[in-house]
């Protein structure tokens, strides 16, 4: 029931109600204990003044635990990027991503990837492991105290909120499903934070049973898929999960997920200089995506690539996007964020004297 050392952090509110009747206390309070949590993130049991002071007691027993930060970086851009250190030392990176009308925060879901996309600095470190739903959640209760942020259902104007979520840190979301599942379940309970999940996007590289899971999940989020090859070919060689989930059956998983009105499957394509930014390249990508209802974000490689890999030049980028356009693909071009800080898409790997290991093995024989 209660996480380790127990911590209330993590728990749905169904968890918190069982454990107020395993305490001799009524379910009900399990309810006020959530809303004190993750609707007023008040993480001192003594600030929560609604529940009787007997029951704050017992709380103070409970570990209510955010990850310590590190180091705060913030860009030329007004990206921030917070180094994060969890209880057993170690360490994670979020990143806060402000535009006009919208803060998004981009979360990680495990310590370090045991995958090896060759275009990824995160991949670099290795994995160390999966993160259990408080240290997800702590990455943005810490955000949202360090920045004074609402959250937008709250919005009522005066101060500025967190709109969006991406689970698109480090790791692969789907290779800690179920720890990603809760984690999912308690940012949208109305109760709590009461994230929608329109406004949540889960990136991955395409683990097909683990996104027939997540299509079936009680709360589904938008779905991005990491695509960034249009053969099997050059894909294994991007990125040798490939080898084990071809492009097609990723493509057939995603046909069959779930989508609302006006929603699409985001395909990500890092657009390499020679790899994979030919107009044949482009052509194939419109014919693979001819069936779904999708848009491309196109991103020009990060610089800080040690596997000799380049970003496409410009003309590059505007000519693969115009063939998608031209036979009406939705496609965009990303501006980089936070690119002076390392905090991009793909550059995630701990401030330089901060790797937890330095080894990169592929592990593709351990993942089902
Ligand atoms: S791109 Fe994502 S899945 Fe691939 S190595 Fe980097 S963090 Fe892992």
């Amino acid at each position: 029931m209660a996480a380790s050392r127990g911590e209330l952090l993590g728990l749905t509110a169904d968890e918190l109600a069982a454990l107020m009747v395993d305490w001799g206390e009524k379910p009900y309070h399990g309810r006020q204990l959530y809303g004190a949590l993750y609707r007023r993130r008040q993480l001192d049991p003594e600030s929560m003044t609604e529940l009787s002071r007997s029951l704050r007691r017992k709380l103070e027993s409970c570990v209510i635990s955010l990850p310590r930060l590190q180091k705060r970086q913030r860009a030329a851009d007004g990206t921030e990027k917070y180094l994060l250190e969890l209880a057993d030392g170690e360490k994670i990176e979020c990143v806060l991503i402000p535009e006009r009308k919208r803060n998004t925060l981009c979360i990680s879901t495990q310590a370090g990837c045991p995958l090896d996309c060759r275009f990824c600095l995160t991949a670099m470190l290795g994995f160390g492991r999966n993160l259990n739903p408080a240290e997800i959640l702590g990455q943005i209760l810490y955000v949202l105290a360090d920045r004074n942020l609402a959250i937008y259902s709250e919005g009522d104007g005066s101060r500025p909120a967190l709109t969006n979520l991406v689970l698109m840190g480090m790791g692969e979301p789907l290779l800690n499903l179920d720890n990603v599942l809760k984690t999912l379940i308690i940012l949208a309970d109305p109760g709590g934070m009461a994230f929608s999940p329109r406004r949540i996007t889960l990136s991955t590289v395409g683990l097909v049973p683990q996104l027939r899971k997540l299509a079936q999940a009680p709360v589904v989020p938008n779905l991005a898929v990491s695509l960034s090859a249009t053969t099997d070919e050059v894909r294994d060689r991007l990125m040798p999960i490939n080898r084990r989930y071809p492009i097609d059956t990723i493509l057939r998983a995603c046909a069959d997920y779930p989508l609302k009105r006006n929603q699409r499957v985001t395909f990500e394509y890092v657009l390499m200089d020679g790899v994979n930014d030919s107009d044949d390249d482009a052509r194939r990508l419109v014919k693979l995506l001819a069936r779904l209802r999708s848009k491309v974000n196109l991103l020009p490689l990060n610089p800080g690539n040690a596997n000799g890999l380049r970003p496409s030049p410009p003309e590059r980028v505007n000519r693969f996007r115009e063939i998608l356009t031209g036979r009406s693909l939705p496609a965009y071009v990303r501006k980089p964020r936070g690119m002076d800080i390392y905090a991009a898409c793909g550059q995630l790997h701990l401030a330089a004297g901060h790797h937890s290991r330095t080894t990169r093995t592929s592990r593709l024989d351990a993942i089902s």
